[in-house]
């Protein structure tokens, strides 16, 4: 059968990832984490689906993997770590239940986990990363889940992605000191922005809403993100 060098690549991607033959173990484990996300207060029958049909080990290197349905943030490199669980959860569930999700711009791409959820239920995502290769990465392991809704972008994603706005949500997966001014201006009318807010400390994850000129803003809880840092990385 004839193959092109992307089918071959991913096809050795499903085979090193063990992507579909997850062991009852495997399955196990998963179920028991939809149960914590359940008792720490997700509701939301559609985030709960889609964070069970989301293989997070393969966003994982494989030294890692036999973890990834604990509920904890873990390390891809580069510094950087992939979202825990119940933050992927919450602040998703926060998007879905308080308006539409047509068009998203996620900032802090990582590895793609936080993306490859909210692609689930969105209409368009625009993903901005400023380190190249968990860029790349990410694409890839997109690719793989076959989440072809996704557009992305090497960049500082402090200043949004203003040709692809006005967004009906912004997702913020990196902690600034404060909100940037950028990423307000590329709301919609309606539009939320959520974004943990603070220093290293700990943040306050913040839930923005735009309705017309005018700005609400509501605190959930405290959060621990990498920050958000200024620039870009090539390697
Ligand atoms: N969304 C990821 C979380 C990745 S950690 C997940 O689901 O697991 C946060 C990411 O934000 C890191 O990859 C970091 O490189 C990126 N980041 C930090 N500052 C940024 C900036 N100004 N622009 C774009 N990405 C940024």
């Amino acid at each position: 059968m004839y193959r092109t060098r992307a089918e071959q690549e991913i096809q050795s991607l499903i085979e090193k990832k063990n992507l579909s033959g997850i062991g009852m173990t495997s399955q196990r484990t998963r179920e028991r984490l939809l149960g914590r996300l359940m008792d720490q207060g997700i509701d939301c029958m559609a985030v709960l689906d889609v964070i069970r049909s989301t293989p997070r080990h393969i966003f994982l290197d494989e030294a890692l993997s036999h973890r990834a349905y604990e509920d904890v943030a873990l390390p891809i490199g580069h510094n950087q770590t992939i979202s825990q669980p119940y933050v992927v959860a919450r602040m998703t569930e926060a998007l879905f239940k308080s308006g539409s999700l047509d068009r998203v711009l996620e900032i802090g791409t990582g590895c793609g986990y936080q993306t490859a959820v909210i692609s689930r239920l969105a209409g368009r995502v625009f993903t901005v990363e400023r380190i190249k290769p968990l860029l790349d990465r990410a694409k890839k392991n997109l690719r793989l889940l076959k989440c072809r809704n996704v557009e992305f972008k090497h960049d500082d994603g402090s200043l949004g992605w203003s040709e692809r706005g006005p967004y009906d949500a912004i997702i913020t997966t990196a902690a600034p000191q404060h909100i940037p001014r950028e990423l307000l201006g590329q709301l919609a009318d309606g539009g939320r922005l959520i974004i943990p807010v603070g220093g290293d400390a700990g943040q306050e994850l913040k839930l923005i809403t735009r309705e017309g000129d005018e700005l609400h803003e509501q605190t959930l809880e405290m959060v621990r993100f990498v920050p958000l840092l200024s620039g870009q990385l090539q390697h």
